[in-house]
């Protein structure tokens, strides 16, 4: 994998997969962070949750593929609330948490775990039903568009974040 700024799967595997923040990503190509956001954004890569970057961008990036600018829905906070985690505090009950409608397991010991040790509950739950690890660049897309539903029917895998933007590009034109 080159190491481009432009390029999708070298943005994503930095920010999602190792969890670099877009000041660090910046840093390694001598760019400034913005640089690195605006590529972030023009890929539909959603910004890691991190100590960088104002919440309100962040929400909004984060909702950018789920064709829904708005908070979790009462259904999303309901699903949190049976798998017993508690929203955006990786702390509370241990291991898990809630961001952006998203649910991330604590999974120390995964090859592809972000800086924080844990790692997407719909990856887990593919990589489950494969018998494999995704590789970086493969996306977990929720089928009704409910992020925190990841029931193995309701996942489809995606190759990367161009395949799973021309998903909900072909939803959206229905
Ligand atoms: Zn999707």
């Amino acid at each position: 994998m080159n190491a481009d700024y432009r390029d999708a799967a070298w943005l994503s595997q930095k920010h999602i997969v190792e969890g670099y923040s877009t000041r660090d990503m910046g840093a390694m190509l001598n760019v400034s962070y913005m640089t690195v956001r605006y590529w972030l954004v023009k890929h539909g890569i959603p910004r890691r949750i991190g100590r960088d970057g104002n919440k309100s961008s962040r929400a909004i990036e984060k909702c950018r593929l789920s064709s829904s600018l708005r908070k979790h829905t009462p259904e999303e906070i309901e699903n949190c609330r049976k798998a017993k985690i508690g929203a955006k505090n990786p702390n509370w009950k241990g291991g898990a948490y809630c961001d952006g409608g998203y649910i991330y397991i604590k999974a120390r010991h995964h090859p592809y775990a972000n800086s924080r040790g844990y790692v997407l509950r719909s990856r887990l739950v593919l990589e489950k039903t494969l018998g494999h690890y995704l590789d970086p660049e493969n996306i977990a897309h929720h089928k009704n568009e409910n992020k925190s539903d990841d029931r193995p029917e309701n996942l489809f895998l995606c190759r990367d974040v161009g395949h799973h933007i021309s998903i909900h590009r072909k939803r959206r034109s229905k």
